[in-house]
Parts: structure tokens; sequence; C-alpha cells
């Protein structure tokens, strides 16, 4: 990726906050994004290591889902803690 290529994303990464991105995640992995938005959301992805992370969970999950196959030991670790993290009252939020 050239130079100038990577601040175009950096920059586009940048007009959308993790609790928005988080917001549309759902939407964006069933592609029913609009042609505005989800390039927005892949640059975020990009860019941002913890958005990025929820959204392969999901993805994995996902795709685990629709092949009826086991999703990864890694995924469903991360599952795990979400759900910990819920029942102890952690609730995840921005986290900009
Ligand atoms: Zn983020």
């Amino acid at each position: 990726m050239s130079v100038l290529s990577w601040i175009r994303r950096r920059r586009m990464a940048m007009q959308m906050s993790c609790a928005e991105v988080g917001a549309v995640l759902q939407q964006y992995l069933d592609d029913e994004l609009d042609d505005e938005t989800a390039p927005l959301v892949e640059a975020h992805l990009e860019v941002c290591r913890r958005c990025g992370l929820e959204a392969a969970t999901y993805a994995d999950l996902k795709h685990a889902l629709a092949h009826r196959a086991e999703p990864s030991e890694e995924s469903l670790r991360r599952l795990r803690e979400f759900g910990e993290r819920i029942v102890h009252g952690d609730v995840p939020h921005d986290h900009r």
C-alpha cells in the first residue's frame, strides 16, 4: 500500500467512532450497509485493532453457523469473555 492511500484509509477510518462501528457491525457483516458507510466501516476495522478483532469474532461465528461447523477455539474463548463481562455487570461500552 502506498503512503498516500494509507493516509486516505486512515482518514476514512477516523470518520467513525468505535461505538458507531459497533452499532452497524452486524449489518456490515450481513452486507446490509449502504455504499457510503460500508467502506468507512471497512477502513475503521483495518486501522482499529479492537474493532477488527470484534468483527473477526462475529465473522467467524457467522461462518460457523452458516456452515454448521465448529467456531474456532479462539472465537469461543472471546465469546465467553464477552459473556462473563456482561454477567459481572461490566457491559462493554465505548472504548474509544
Ligand atoms: Zn474501533
